[in-house]
């Protein structure tokens, strides 16, 4: 589908493992379809496996555009996907997150775990710093990500963190509403100050 937005892709941070609930990787199927019904390309972390896998296989099952940046040293643990449109190899951690937030005009956040939650924080304080101005939506299906909402409006009342960096993630309920939140915050003026990183 021909896609006029400004968002035309997606970088998604979500979990490598598949042993959370088979609910998750269902959500990050929705997802991805309904990527492709809208004409946004995925950026991902690279594995064929977890969330991550779920989401990249049904972004490619629909025929849409998957690009997978992945360290060399975690093609065998993750299981690089070579099926993907385009895997980038990388040589680090630090290039791969650089080159993943290059890539996308905004980040959504599914289900996971540390790896995920490190990826959220780094985008998140890298927009309160002003290396760029990408909008950021959490998908918080069942939960998952309650305590990690509560956790930031903690910071916000202890005084560490202002209101207006907390605002710059919204807590959504499922893809739709992912997708219609980046669509209304982005400005199409999206850039990523990979230089200062
Ligand atoms: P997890 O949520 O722990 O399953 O990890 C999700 C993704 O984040 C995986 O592709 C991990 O390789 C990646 N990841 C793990 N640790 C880090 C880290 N320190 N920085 C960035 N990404 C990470």
């Amino acid at each position: 589908m021909t896609n006029s937005s400004p968002l035309k892709s997606i970088c998604v941070y979500c979990g490598s493992s598949d042993n959370g609930p088979a609910a998750h990787r269902d959500l990050a199927r929705d997802l991805g379809r309904q990527m492709v019904a809208n004409g946004i390309q995925l950026v991902y972390g690279g594995g064929r496996i977890g969330v991550m896998g779920a989401v990249a296989n049904a972004v490619l099952d629909d025929g849409g555009t998957v690009t997978g940046v992945i360290p060399d040293f975690l093609m065998q643990r993750e299981h690089g996907h070579h099926d993907i449109t385009n895997l980038e190899v990388v040589t680090s951690m630090h290039e791969r997150k650089a080159r993943m937030a290059e890539l996308s005009d905004a980040f959504i956040v599914l289900p996971g775990g540390l790896g995920t939650l490190e990826e959220l924080f780094e985008i998140m304080t890298w927009r309160q710093l002003g290396l760029h101005d990408k909008p950021i939506v959490v998908i918080n299906p069942d939960g998952h990500w309650d305590r990690l909402h509560g956790l930031i409006d903690d910071l916000v009342a202890a005084g560490y963190a202002r209101p207006e960096n907390a605002g710059l993630v919204h807590f959504v309920a499922d893809p739709a509403a992912a997708l219609s939140t980046l669509q209304s915050q982005i400005t199409g003026k999206t850039h990523i100050e990979t230089g200062r990183l």
